[in-house]
């Protein structure tokens, strides 16, 4: 022990992600830990992540701790890189627009944003975006550091006080004093809690993308902001690369595509955010539905219908009503006194009454009871955006009522469910996040400590079993239980989260939720919400973008054109769609006075997979001349043989569910 005091500084043990430990001397930054492994990994390293909390490169480190370097393609990385990034875009628009003021400035999915208040006079617009760019590119060159200063309240409010940031300055009086931070690079600071960039140098190519405006806390009573939305890279390749994409992404846009297409529209006579579904969006729906109800069905499942609305009371019991209640639609009052109802924003409570209606006995478990359920919830106008934010929309819900014993079948069960569909609709590309509960914090939870070991150990070795490609991510379960969400990755690249199967001890002891165990005791089932899809209405978008609104030939909402070259030859368009009709091909007949060009052109607009070009020769053979969307023409042939060929393909596509 004596030998101890002879050395200068203590030594800590520092395990990475693969378990393997080095000793480094107590205050070790990450970049210093970076650089003990290889000269190329200090240059490429953006920020780390010390016992699970991501902080800048030179932040000491000064007792044993687990670390992850974290570089560009980890989204930690990332995130300080765009957060970085926002600082310096703000640094740029103090210099160009004295004055400015300043809200929040967050990394997001993809880049960053500033919410800004421009001078008195001022308004920035996307021509101005360029002169934006050049003055971020011009600070870039001088490499600037972010310096984090620990900050007193009083400090905080005097220095934005000074400096006319008046949103700050509400922003601070939200803060408890000795948790204060500041970061400035060059003649900018800003109020942050980091974690950043040791400097702005790594950033090589910066792109000012859209202007917007937001209320000020997202309250609509506040002050309306300029939002402005950027995007960095630590490579120019990797900004055009970017630029391509989202050249892609804007023809695929699922709001231009559904308009196109007529598969859905939205009314301000109806109401902002409620999606109306037209005859054609209406049909790939059903058939969506009606391919879940059929494997659904195969799992044990049982359909159900339940009211758009629930009395206020059922909410309460639930605590959706604590949970949505003030921010949502207000009660529906009726001629009675006092009688009030509530548009549901979930289904679950409905389903547990449903649970509760009859006795259950272990044996008879698990209950799965399954229903396309309209939900509807509040969201600020700012936020509705095409089919992926509506206020609302119909869940593929389904819940299970099971022993804890059943947890890991039902989750396997599921699971196969969601590969199923992925499969079937090209989704080739997804994986699970595992959310599970903070270790450190146990207490927050509802459920004892052995349903919740069981049920996370259950959903690991479910997803392990089915091979899944799994994150887990710890503290992210909800209160009342852990679960498992699904993320796809579209033809671009792009993911979004879609399917969830979430555990749930909540609910049943709410509901006060029974079953008869073996010893003949009462006992609480466990409840499993889940819904692959997430939603019709997301998932359509997500198809769509995913497609470009080329969607498989089983699920199109029309598989035929039928294009008379002139109406001379209606009559037999006509017949062919009657034929087609009666073996359940869908066809119709553009019988519009226009030319065939023309025809072809619309059509292929509205996306249908084929089209059949009819004339004088097709008339007097019985035949019909085929082209495939995308490919041109492709030869000639009987018309019912064309028919037999629609529904082989159909069959081919779908006799695997
Ligand atoms: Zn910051
Ligand atoms: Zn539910």
């Amino acid at each position: 022990m004596k030998i101890r005091t002879l050395i200068k500084y203590d030594m800590i043990k520092i395990t990475f992600p693969d378990g393997s430990v080095r000793e480094y001397e107590a205050g070790v930054t990450g970049y210093q830990i970076a650089e003990s492994i290889s000269p190329r990994l200090a240059q490429d390293v953006l920020a780390c992540g010390v016992n699970g909390e991501t902080v800048e490169l030179n932040r000491p480190i000064c007792g044993d701790s687990s670390i992850v370097l974290y570089k560009w393609d980890d989204k930690e990385g990332k995130h300080a890189f765009w957060h970085t990034s926002a600082h310096l875009m703000a640094e740029a628009l103090q210099e160009l627009y004295p004055g400015i003021q300043f809200g929040i400035g967050p990394a997001i999915e993809n880049g960053f944003y500033y919410d800004v208040m421009p001078p008195e006079g001022v308004v920035i617009r996307e021509g101005d975006f360029v002169t934006i760019e050049k003055k971020m590119a011009e600070l870039i060159q001088k490499k600037e550091e972010l310096v984090r200063r620990d900050i007193s309240k009083a400090d905080a409010l005097k220095f934005f006080g000074d400096h006319g940031q008046t949103y700050k300055n509400e922003l601070i009086n939200d803060l408890e004093d000795g948790h204060i931070t500041t970061y400035t690079q060059g003649a900018f600071t800003d109020l942050c809690r980091g974690p950043h960039l040791l400097s702005t140098a790594p950033i090589k190519a910066c792109k000012v993308l859209a202007v917007s405006s937001a209320y000020w806390r997202g309250d609509e009573k506040r002050p309306m902001m300029t939002r402005l939305y950027g995007i960095t890279f630590p490579k120019k390749k990797l900004l055009d690369e970017y630029l391509v994409l989202l050249e892609e992404a804007k023809k695929r846009d699922h709001r231009k595509i559904g308009k196109e297409m007529e598969l859905f529209m939205f009314s301000d006579m109806v109401g902002k955010g409620l999606p109306i579904w037209l005859p054609k969006g209406t049909a790939l729906r059903l058939r969506l539905e009606d391919f879940l109800k059929k494997i659904q069905k195969r799992y044990g499942y049982q359909q159900v219908i339940t009211p758009h609305i629930g009395s206020k009371a059922l909410y309460v019991t639930s605590g959706h009503w604590d949970h949505y209640g003030k921010d949502s639609f207000q009660p529906i009052h009726t001629p009675e006194e006092g009688e009030e109802y509530l548009l549901k924003p979930m289904n679950c409570p409905h389903h547990c009454q449903i649970y509760a209606s009859k006795p259950h006995s272990y044996k008879e478990l698990p209950f799965r009871c399954a229903e396309f359920g309209t939900v509807y919830r509040y969201e600020q106008s700012g936020e509705l955006h095409g089919l992926t934010r509506v206020r609302s929309f119909t869940q593929d819900d389904a819940h299970i009522f099971c022993r804890p014993d059943q947890v890991k079948d039902e989750f396997i069960r599921v699971m196969e469910i969601i590969q199923i569909i992925f499969g079937a609709l090209d989704f080739n590309n997804f994986e699970a996040q595992i959310s599970l509960r903070d270790p450190n914090d146990k207490e927050k939870y509802i459920g004892s400590d052995e349903v919740w070991e069981a049920a996370e150990k259950a959903i690991i070795e479910a997803c392990a079993e089915k091979g899944m490609n799994t994150t887990t991510e710890l503290g992210e379960a909800a209160f009342y239980g852990p679960k498992l969400d699904f993320m796809v990755k579209d033809a671009l690249g792009r993911r979004w989260q879609l399917g969830t199967i979430q555990v749930d001890y909540n609910l049943p002891e709410r509901f006060n939720l029974e079953y008869v165990g073996e010893d003949n005791q009462k006992h609480r089932p466990v409840m499993i919400h889940r819904a692959p899809f997430g939603s019709m209405e997301r998932f359509t978008a997500v198809l769509i973008e995913h497609t470009a609104g080329h969607f498989p030939l089983w699920l199109s909402p029309d598989q035929v054109a039928i294009l008379p070259v002139s109406e001379k030859y209606n009559d037999y368009a006509r017949k062919l769609q009657e034929y087609y009709d009666s073996v359940e091909v869908r066809a119709y007949v553009d019988d519009r006075n226009e030319k065939i060009g023309r025809k072809i052109r619309d059509n292929e607009m509205k996306r249908v997979p084929y089209m059949l070009i009819v004339g004088q020769n097709e008339e007097s053979e019985g035949t019909v001349s085929f082209r495939q969307q995308g490919g041109g023409e492709q030869g000639s042939m009987k018309y019912e043989d064309f028919g037999k060929k629609i529904l082989d393909e159909v069959r081919k596509m779908t006799e695997k569910y």
